[in-house]
This record gives structure tokens, C-alpha cells and sequence, in this order.
């Protein structure tokens, strides 16, 4: 671990810090950002009726709209001079909504990218080819950061450039990658195609996220790349990457969130009470330690489940693999369905790529989606196409429950992540 004492406090003693930080929290937006002060008027609330954690629900909650709402720095708890950096979130659904960092928020980014990172695997003295997004975009810098803290050499690429990407990999011979899964899953397929062969590369470790990813993508990737990948998660308006990691020896069980910073909770879509462990809800969290734009009980509009795992390396509570955004939940026929829940299905038939689309259009007034999938290079006859398409048509019926319509689309046509992230929707309802 790169921090043990506060990765492995055990419970009792985590609850202790997170109630003092959250009554101090608190205290500290109350005194200093008026929005939150309304907020707590409305309520009734005083930070001094306050015990502890457990109270957490009868704090207001605080949604993306506030942010806008504020914008640029209205949820600033600090004098302007006293900002060190400002990030923006990339827009992928509207505009961008704006943070600000303190120094202190700037060494706690790097110290929760630091234990990410180690926990994917990444060791002082390796290098870390950083091929997230350098900018406004928190992934880049926050990554950065976090390799240095740990002691890492950085490669600081940014996204973008494949083939100078592939040039920099072979010739300074990192061992981790950083990049978001759908740009892992670019470059995989054009190590393939160039027959750039295994010994080339020196990657041991991947740590991939800023989008919904499953096993499906998971093993084209590590198998593509000969690298162990796991999973980042984290969002501006929190902090950006580094919230959540996964670790390399526990994959698939969950992303370990620093829970000591950030504490989550699962709330029902529609009640806005709060989901006992393992039950899917929306993620909401708080940033305990922040200085510049602490936010209390965030709704990030990220579906998952929390649950502790008993035989992990870590105390701190995991949060499941992100579905999809609440936004990017389509509702086919009363159906709520999510890219992901497609993607994990291709992979058990081997005649299929993991590059995939759905398509959202109109037919009369109803909302339609068919499902375009690549096919492998090893062609087939029409008979056995046809056989492949029914298969993956009846395996959805069967576990999503929707009768979706499936296209089979030739090798290299569904299109690829250039660097960022990548939408597995193609939406034509505006375009008629
Ligand atoms: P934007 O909202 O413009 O994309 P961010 O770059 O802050 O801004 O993106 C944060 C969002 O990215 C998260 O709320 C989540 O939806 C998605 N995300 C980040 N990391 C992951 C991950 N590991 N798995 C799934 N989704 C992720």
C-alpha cells in the first residue's frame, strides 16, 4: 500500500476520522460558501446539530445543475488568491462545470493518485506513459501527479498520436499505461495490426478509466497490450481520477474508494433514500478534506453498488463497476438498458469483437435500438452469419429481456477511441 495506515484503518477508527472531518466540513462550507448556507437555513439545519457520519443524510444534497448554476467559482470556499489550479469537466453532456484547487486539495489529488496507482501495481522507479488527456481535463494532470508522488518517471503523452504513442512505448519501454479503456482497446488493435511483437513492449500494468468499461474490454486489453488492467474512477467535480481504484490482485471485486476523502453512499434514482450495500443506486459523494470546493453529497449520476470485502487487502468500502450514467441509460419498451450491459455479453462469443454500438432511432413514435457489433477477421459463410446474429440476438432476450435488432458490421467500422472517451451510443432520433 502507499499509505497503510489510513488504506488499512480499521473501521472503527475510519467512521472516527470520517464523523470529525464531516462535522468540521460542515462547520467550514457553512461559515464560507453562502450557497451552502441557505441550503442548511432551508433545512433547519446548524453544522452543530450534527453528531457524526451517521447524520450524513440530513445534509442537503448538491447536483450538477448547482455547479452550473454557480459558475465559474460560486462554490468556492477560498479567496480567489488562494487558488492554486482550475480544472473543467470535459462537457461530455452540456457545459463544463468548473473546480478549483487549493495547494492542499493539489497534495491530496496526488496522494489519492499515488495509492491508485500502486494499487493498480505501478512501483517506484518504474515509468508511466500517460496517454490521459493534458488540460482542463482533470485526468492527465491528476495522473501526473500521482506518479510523481509515488516516485515514478512520467511520459506525459496526452491522448492522441497513435503512432507516436506506439514510437514512445517501444522506445522508452514504460511498464503502466494510463489511458481510458476504449484508447487501451486503440492501441491493442494497432499493435496487433503492425505486428509490433510482445517483446517491444515492456507494460505490465494498465490503469484505465474516465468512462463505463467491462471484462469484456478488460481482456481485449490485456490480452492485446500482455499487461494486468485495472480500473480508475473519479470525476471533476470530486477531485478527478483517483477517487476509486481497483487492485491489480483483486480484479473484478470492486474499485477500493478512498474513503478516508471521499465518502460515498448509494442513493435510490427516484426516492433519494439511501441503498443498503450491494443494491445498485446512484453514487453520492462527499469530499471530506477539500478546501477549494468541498461539495457535500454529490449526485454523480453514476450507477453502482457498495460493498466491503471481507478478504481484501484494504478496509475501505469497494464500489462495483460503473454501469453507465444515469443520462446514458436508455429505456427501450420500459426496459432500462445500458451499453455495458451489451458489452459483457460479446464476450462470450469469441466470433466477436468488443467494438460495438447501439443505435438509437426512431420508429413511429417509439424509441428504437439495434445493437452494431464487429465480426472477427476469419470470414464466414452466410449461414454461420446469420447463425452468430441470432445468437447474440437471443442472448440478450434472454438476460436483458429486450428483442434487439443485431448488425454484424465488417472488421475495423465501428469507430475507435483517438485518445479520450468514447460514446458507445449513436443517437439519430435528432436527425430524424
Ligand atoms: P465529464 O462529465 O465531462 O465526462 P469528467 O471527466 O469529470 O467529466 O468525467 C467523470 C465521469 O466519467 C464520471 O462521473 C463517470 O460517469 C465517468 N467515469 C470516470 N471514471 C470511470 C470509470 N472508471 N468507470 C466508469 N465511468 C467512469
Amino acid at each position: 500500500m502507499f499509505n497503510p495506515d489510513m488504506e488499512g484503518l480499521p473501521l472503527e477508527k475510519l467512521r472516527k476520522l470520517q464523523s470529525e472531518r464531516l462535522i468540521a466540513l460542515a462547520h467550514y462550507v457553512y461559515e464560507r460558501v453562502p450557497f451552502y448556507r441557505e441550503r442548511f437555513e432551508q433545512q433547519g439545519l446548524h453544522p452543530s446539530m450534527l453528531r457524526g457520519i451517521a447524520d450524513i443524510a440530513r445534509l442537503p444534497i448538491t447536483y450538477k445543475t448547482d455547479l452550473r448554476d454557480q459558475y465559474p467559482f460560486g462554490l468556492s470556499a477560498v479567496p480567489e488568491d488562494q487558488i492554486r489550479r482550475i480544472h473543467a469537466s470535459s462537457g461530455t453532456t452540456g457545459k463544463p462545470t468548473v473546480v478549483v484547487y487549493t495547494a492542499e486539495d493539489l497534495e491530496l489529488f496526488a496522494e489519492v493518485n499515488a495509492r491508485s496507482l500502486y494499487a493498480g501495481g505501478a512501483r517506484p522507479g518504474m515509468k508511466m506513459h500517460n496517454a490521459y488527456g493534458y488540460g482542463l481535463f482533470t485526468g492527465g494532470l491528476g495522473i501526473h501527479a500521482g506518479a510523481e508522488r509515488l516516485g515514478m518517471a512520467v511520459v506525459p503523452v496526452s491522448g492522441g498520436m497513435t503512432d507516436r504513442q506506439l514510437m514512445l512505448l517501444q522506445d522508452f519501454r514504460p511498464e503502466v499505461i494510463c489511458c481510458t479503456p476504449s484508447y487501451a482497446q486503440t492501441l491493442a488493435e494497432e499493435v496487433d495490426k503492425r505486428g509490433i511483437g510482445r517483446g517491444a513492449l515492456n507494460l505490465k500494468f494498465g490503469v484505465l478509466g474516465a468512462e463505463p468499461w467491462t471484462e469484456t474490454v478488460r481482456a481485449d486489453v490485456e490480452a492485446g497490450l500482455g499487461l494486468v488492467a485495472t480500473n480508475i474512477y473519479g470525476l471533476s467535480e470530486i477531485i478527478g481520477p483517483g477517487v476509486a481504484q481497483e487492485d491489480w490482485e483483486e480484479r473484478g471485486s470492486g474499485s477500493y474508494i478512498w474513503e478516508d476523502h471521499f465518502f460515498p453512499e448509494i442513493l435510490d434514482p427516484d426516492t433519494c433514500e439511501p441503498l443498503p450495500e450491494g443494491h445498485d443506486g446512484v453514487l453520492v459523494l462527499t469530499t471530506l478534506t477539500k478546501k477549494g470546493m468541498p461539495l457535500l453529497r454529490y449526485w454523480t449520476n453514476d450507477i453502482c453498488s457498495l460493498s466491503y470485502d471481507k478478504g481484501g487487502k484494504r478496509t475501505h468500502i469497494k464500489m462495483s463497476a460503473i454501469k453507465g450514467r444515469a443520462d446514458d441509460m436508455l429505456i427501450i419498451r420500459g426496459v432500462n438498458l445500458f451499453p455495458t450491459q451489451v458489452e459483457v455479453l460479446i464476450r462470450d462469443i469469441p466470433e466477436l469483437e468488443p467494438h460495438y454500438q447501439l443505435v438509437v432511432s426512431k420508429k413511429g413514435a417509439l424509441d428504437r435500438v439495434d445493437v452494431r457489433v464487429e465480426m472477427g477477421d476469419t470470414p464466414l459463410e452466410i449461414t454461420q452469419l446469420e447463425g452468430l446474429r441470432a445468437h447474440l440476438m437471443q442472448k440478450i432476450r434472454d438476460n436483458i429481456g429486450l428483442h434487439i435488432d443485431v448488425e454484424l458490421m465488417p472488421p475495423g467500422s465501428i469507430p475507435r477511441s483517438e485518445g479520450g472517451k468514447l460514446s458507445r451510443i449513436l443517437d439519430l432520433r435528432r436527425n430524424g
